[in-house]
């Protein structure tokens, strides 16, 4: 089996992952950081986060572990204490392997029918470049509402708890394949009106945003924001491709909740 460490950057993350790279090159295992089966991100959601988006021309043949040198995460949920059991696992135990929906992101520009495509493992933001965000909001190709505000968020089930959960949105079960989209202080007065609640929308619904004046946006697709200029459209659905995780103890998604926003101590 081939394997790739990713870190953070800091002295602890970089001491855990030469660490870990020893133990595995002992075990007779292959480093290859272009094309692991396994790749291993230690630091914190961010560091996965990186990772993800490195790997992400190979979601089907490269899966995800998070070990976390700081605060638990939500994709790092393994202790720098766990690694030596970590290790042997990894070596040993055939893994179960834990798949996530992700957001597939397509912006077309007015000019020359030119397109991206962006994947998001927890969201895509589009705000303006300058004032007021103002787009048409389209549900399945049909108009659905005016949006005025600072911004829209759309993001995945495992992304619920991350941006979104700021917003108001709701916690998403990453069994579902949904994507959900949040407003951020939206203008709502006599005159502009939007739904003002976070939708959910199931994976063969696309949400399309269009410019009203001005076509120039900043857009995050997880820790990358990039300005995108002459905007024709961004388009949000359910990605056909998914995260995996290589799961080597049950972890359920419910109680990383509560450890990570009630409490960790019971
Ligand atoms: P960062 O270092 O500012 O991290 C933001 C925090 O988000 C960290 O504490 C991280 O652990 C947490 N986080 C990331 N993914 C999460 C998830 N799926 N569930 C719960 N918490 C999660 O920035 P970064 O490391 O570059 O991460 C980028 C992410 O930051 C974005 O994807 C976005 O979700 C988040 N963010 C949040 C807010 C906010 O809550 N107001 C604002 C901007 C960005």
């Amino acid at each position: 089996m081939k394997f790739a460490i990713t870190s953070k950057g800091d002295s602890r993350s970089n001491t855990l992952m030469h660490k870990m790279r020893t133990y595995l090159l002992d075990f007779d295992l292959e480093y290859d950081e272009d094309q692991p089966d396994i790749c291993i991100s230690v630091g914190g959601d961010g560091t996965l986060l990186y990772a993800f988006h490195r790997y992400s021309s190979r979601l089907d043949k490269t899966a995800f572990i998070g070990v976390h040198t700081g605060h638990l995460g939500f994709y790092a949920d393994w202790v720098p204490e766990e690694i030596e059991k970590l290790v042997i696992a990894v070596a040993k135990t055939p893994y179960q392997v834990i798949e996530y929906p992700l957001l597939e992101v397509i912006i077309r520009y007015q000019h020359g029918g030119r397109e991206t495509r962006y994947l998001a493992l927890n969201e895509s933001t589009v705000k303006s470049v300058e004032g007021t965000l103002v787009m048409d909001v389209e549900i399945r190709g049909q108009h659905f509402e005016r949006f005025r505000g600072d911004g829209l968020c759309v993001s995945t089930p495992s992304g619920s708890t991350a941006y979104n959960k700021a917003l108001g949105g709701a916690i998403l079960h990453p069994s579902l394949r949904a994507i959900q989209v949040a407003e951020m202080a939206s203008i709502n007065n006599r005159v502009f009106r939007t739904v003002g609640s976070p939708l959910i929308l199931p994976d063969h619904h696309t949400c399309t945003l269009k410019p009203v004046n001005r076509p120039d946006f900043q857009v995050t697709v997880d820790h990358l924001t990039l300005l995108h200029k002459d905007v024709k459209s961004i388009q949000f659905r359910v990605a056909d491709e998914k995260i995996r995780f290589a799961r080597f103890r049950p972890f359920p998604f419910w109680k990383r909740v509560h450890d990570s926003f009630i409490s960790d101590s019971d």
